[in-house]
């Protein structure tokens, strides 16, 4: 008699072969291809999907689902695969649904300022097509998301802090469920208060419960005036304080993004911002019409000055505000470069954003007695931070990672705070669930996830746990 395994490879040997007759070279086992939908960034966990399969439109996702829906083969979908937490990374003899060749904007309504766009669409290559229009996107990770994805890991950026995370702003989703169904949730208008909110619950839900086709996105006029400025502080409490106090006082900053002394020398390094120094840094932006700007600008820089600011250094020209930011967005990966070969892992934490200072100086500490090396880098202005932490690229270093992050972590729960602000859960955080929501929301969540994907075949494995909780 077969093992489950036997019988595993000879479903997907069957599903495999009924969908390369289907759909040909959209189906790919070349072994680069499988490799590169073998893992996300950061987690180190990686497996080989079977095949990949490349959609093009909402009805291949729903023949890919329905085939593996009735042979019980796993799937896990695949935007660009910048996830942070483990995400992508396969089960056992599963396939990678691949949507980033779905790229289309397939309504544009300038008027109502909104767009319903294909999920393999990344919010750079949408804002390049609808600029000329005066209107942009505002969701910004800092890697080269699809919009499929990002609403699939609940994703924001910079800019949440003034106009929200991706759960804001999308009003609608096409979404193929597990057995190959295909369903539209939301619409366009601004507001509804008919039935259950089915948008919100694909939001964040790591292609566990169905694979998002479609985006109904709200879009905003670009500003009429915007500035960007650099603020340094001798200490990291002085410029967390600056940061909290601007939001407390109701300055509508449109990005105020912290980055520590180690952030820094890996930004001056990796992205030749020779003009400042290793210093505790806020960066800002402000956008309105120009008087708003100026008042905005004022307020600020007079709290960043009661605590202490070095001055403000401005970005006057586009080209200067987006060197800046795009030293920001590149944080990550000059990181990285600091120690070539290293293992670096970001933790997410977020609290309420009076408990932030605390936070951060709590896990200063925390870093300080693990004699680790790790740079801190945060979206402040929403009360969430990474600490992006290196180590050996062994077993050892994982682990002395691992313990750090909960620590952290552990302080952020004590709190009030979430174990992520906006990576999501993927396999890197679902020992945090049950402390964070309780056992009563995730048996709900679970029965859920039995109701609509009762052969378990989507992205198994992720999201609920599984494994050990975290008691603190
Ligand atoms: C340098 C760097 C900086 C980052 N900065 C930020 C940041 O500032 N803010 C932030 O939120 N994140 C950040 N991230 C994390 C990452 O960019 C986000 O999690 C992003 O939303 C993932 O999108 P993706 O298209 O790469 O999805 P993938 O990594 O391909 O997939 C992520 C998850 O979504 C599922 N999925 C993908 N597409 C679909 C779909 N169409 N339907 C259903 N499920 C789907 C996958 O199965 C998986 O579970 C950063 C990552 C990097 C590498």
């Amino acid at each position: 008699m077969a093992d489950g395994s036997d019988l595993a490879a000879s479903r997907i040997r069957l599903v495999l072969s009924a969908l390369q007759t289907r759909m040909g070279a959209q189906v790919s086992t070349v072994g680069s291809v499988r490799e590169e939908h073998s893992h996300g960034e950061a987690l180190d966990a990686s497996r080989l999907p079977e095949a990949v399969v490349f959609a093009e439109s909402t009805d291949d996702v729903s023949a890919v689902l329905k085939l593996c829906h009735e042979h019980r083969v796993p799937v896990v979908a695949f935007g660009a695969g910048t996830s942070v937490e483990g995400h992508v990374t396969p089960p056992e003899h599963a396939i990678s649904l691949d949507l980033s060749r779905m790229t289309e904007i397939v309504q544009f309504n300038p008027e109502d300022l909104d767009c319903r766009v294909q999920a393999g669409l990344t919010r750079q290559g949408l804002n390049a097509q609808i600029r000329d229009c005066g209107l942009f996107f505002p969701v910004d990770p800092g890697g080269e998301a699809t919009l499929g994805g990002m609403c699939a890991t609940r994703a924001s950026g910079t800019a949440a802090v003034r106009y929200g995370t991706i759960k804001e702003n999308v009003l609608g989703l096409t979404v193929v469920l597990a057995t190959g169904e295909v369903i539209r949730t939301g619409g366009r208008v601004r507001k509804s208060s008919t039935g259950y909110d089915l948008t919100a619950l694909f939001i964040g839900s790591e292609g566990t419960l169905g694979v998002i086709t479609e985006v109904q996105l709200r879009l905003y006029g670009l500003p009429e005036s915007v500035a960007a400025a650099v603020c340094q502080f001798e200490t990291v409490d002085a410029a967390v304080r600056t940061a909290v106090e601007a939001i407390q006082y109701g300055i509508p900053v449109a990005r105020v993004e912290l980055a520590d002394e180690m952030q820094m020398e890996a930004c001056i390094r990796y992205s030749h911002l020779d003009e400042l120094r290793a210093l505790p840094t806020l960066f800002f932006e402000f956008a309105g019409g120009p008087g708003a700007v100026r008042e905005q600008v004022e307020a600020t820089e007079e709290i960043a000055r009661e605590n202490g600011g070095l001055g403000f250094a401005w970005a006057d020209t586009p080209e200067e505000r987006s060197r800046l930011w795009k030293a920001r967005h590149d944080a990550y990966w000059a990181t990285r470069a600091l120690e070539p070969g290293a293992l670096v892992i970001s933790t997410d934490c977020i609290v309420p954003i009076s408990k932030l200072a605390e936070l951060i100086l709590g896990a200063r500490d925390d870093i300080a007695a693990s004699g680790m090396r790790a740079a801190m880098v945060g979206h402040v202005g929403d009360g969430n931070f990474h600490t992006l932490i290196l180590a050996e690229d062994n077993a050892e270093g994982r682990r002395r990672i691992l313990d750090l992050d909960r620590k952290i972590v552990g302080r952020a729960l004590a709190m009030g705070g979430s174990c992520s602000g906006e990576h999501g859960v993927g396999l890197g955080k679902q020992e945090f669930l049950e402390t964070e929501h309780g056992a009563g929301a995730l048996r709900v969540m679970r029965a859920l996830k039995m109701a609509m994907d009762p052969r378990g075949i989507l992205n198994p494995g992720k999201l609920l746990p599984e494994g050990e909780v975290y008691r603190g």
